[in-house]
């Protein structure tokens, strides 16, 4: 093949980046969204085929099994997985892009391969990165899935997460001053390290901020492949991890920012399982409203503002929802949905779950389009959303979600609240808009209690 292959190599894998950016870009808008993940998913087909050309490759055997395995495995898994468990999938398969830029880091320190110190640099760094993001992903994929069920925090942990990160940098730079010479021991313990540090740093923090932690060590990944990438000389790794690290940073930004939370007190203030303790419930009373009662009080409006959250997700109402907005638009309602950032478990969960149910995108608003619509609005209709309407988050210093940017659904006129009892919002605190007079609570599942009110708007 020689300097030809060569050239049609790199030149494949520049069209495979290509790819992956365009695919990201696409992904910014719900109407594109989809074909923006085929053209990433066609860029990562080329630059798995593409390899088996790279000149003195070797194991070809060994690689189609690999290949095999992981794409059955995948194709499997995501196919079953149910949305609402998404975020889990999610880590587990960005833990496997950690793991496997470690992977290369291992390998490559381990054989003594040359390099020279910038390259040696990288390669160790990340490494010790992506074996972070790996085993810290796992156990974020073991929280999330229920597999660990509380969070261990103890004194002194984020001390000994230093501890160890000091050993990492000593072991570190031994394999980088020894130019990678002699340093299989020491490339051992660094792994052995890092991957328990991943462990350390993720086992105290709380189920809550899981997302934010999966956003964050997806970045991580997205920077040890590109540090990898120039270990192995090759483009499109540094392209997509760069792509991949900044958008993870910034989604992890966003999310934060949406929580009112700095990173620092993500990682380290064990959210949602300490700040609830001896916090207040609010006073008066949740009152009941049947079916029949709610439909006069939406059919009979003018402006009715849909607040969608988590239990939208866990109910699939979301097809009944859109079907209960017709119905109103077709009475002269006016109907517009309210999403807040971080509604439901992972960020832009409502929008994908309204995208396939064929809302038209000019109905959904982000939250701080239509804040200030609630006050004209006669209907704010909640449909399994908690935390992001609770207006504690505005006023009660104490509360977990104090500082939060939600959603001001206490300012419409009334307040219809479908959820299946009294059961706490992912922050686990009450929800003080419940309480307020003007707010009604029909009790049930999302989707039943949507179809209920289409048949009872129907026959208005
Ligand atoms: P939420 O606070 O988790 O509340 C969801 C509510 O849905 C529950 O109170 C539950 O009450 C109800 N529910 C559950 N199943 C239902 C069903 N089948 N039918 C009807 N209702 C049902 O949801 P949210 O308001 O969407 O807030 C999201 C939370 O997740 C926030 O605290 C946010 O910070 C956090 N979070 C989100 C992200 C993200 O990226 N989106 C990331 C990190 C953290 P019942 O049990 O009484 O039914």
């Amino acid at each position: 093949m020689g300097t030809f292959g060569a050239t049609a190599v790199q030149a494949s894998y520049f069209i495979a980046a290509a790819l992956f950016i365009l695919g990201l870009k696409r992904m910014s808008s719900p109407v594109t969204a989809r074909s923006g993940i085929v053209w990433a998913g066609v860029g990562m087909v080329v630059a798995t085929l593409i390899t088996f050309l790279t000149p003195g490759m070797g194991n070809y055997a060994l690689m189609t099994v690999a290949i095999a395995v992981g794409g059955i495995a995948a194709w499997v898994t995501g196919r079953r997985v149910a949305m609402t468990n998404m975020p889990q999938m999610i880590a587990l398969y960005n833990g496997m892009g950690g793991g496997a830029a470690a992977a290369i880091a291992a390998v490559e320190l381990f054989s003594g391969a040359v390099h020279g110190p910038a390259v040696l640099t990288l390669g160790v760094l990340g490494g010790i990165i992506g074996a972070v993001s790996f085993s810290g992903s796992l156990i974020a994929f073991g929280k999330l899935q229920g597999l660990i069920k509380r969070s261990f925090r103890f004194r002194g942990q984020n001390f000994l997460n230093l501890a160890i990160l000091a050993v990492t940098t000593i072991v570190g730079a031994i394999i980088v001053v020894n130019r990678g010479a002699d340093v299989q021991s020491e490339v051992i313990v660094l792994f052995v390290v890092v991957l328990l540090l991943g462990v350390t740093m993720t086992l105290p923090i709380g189920g809550a901020d899981m997302p934010v932690v999966i956003s964050l060590y997806n970045a991580l990944t997205g920077l040890a492949v590109a540090f990898e990438g120039f270990v192995l000389n090759n483009a499109a790794m540094i392209i997509a991890g760069t792509v991949v690290g900044s958008a993870g940073t910034l989604l992890t930004q966003l999310m934060a920012k949406a929580m009112n939370r700095s990173l620092g007190n993500v990682l380290f203030s064990g959210f949602g399982e300490t700040a609830v303790a001896g916090a207040t419930g609010p006073s008066g009373t949740l009152k009941a409203i049947e079916a029949p009662d709610a439909a006069v009080m939406l059919g009979f409006s003018e402006k009715v503002i849909v607040v969608p959250g988590y239990g939208m997700a866990v109910a699939q109402a979301q097809h009944k929802v859109w079907e209960l907005c017709q119905a109103l638009i077709a009475r002269g309602v006016t109907v517009k949905f309210a999403i807040h950032p971080v509604a439901g478990r992972m960020p832009g969960h409502m929008n994908v779950l309204l995208a396939e149910a064929g809302v038209p995108y000019d109905l959904i608003y982000d939250a701080e389009e239509i804040n200030s619509e609630f006050e004209t609005a006669d209907v704010a209709l909640i449909i399994g959303a908690n935390d992001v309407v609770n207006p504690v988050a505005r006023t009660d210093k104490s509360s977990p979600i104090y500082g939060m940017p939600i959603l001001n659904a206490d300012k419409a006129k009334n307040v219809i609240v479908i959820k299946r009892g009294q059961g706490a919002g992912f922050s686990g605190i009450e929800n003080a808009l419940f309480y307020l007079d003007h707010a009604r609570m029909l009790y049930g599942d999302g989707q039943a209690k949507a179809a209920e009110l289409v048949q009872a708007i129907k026959a208005l």
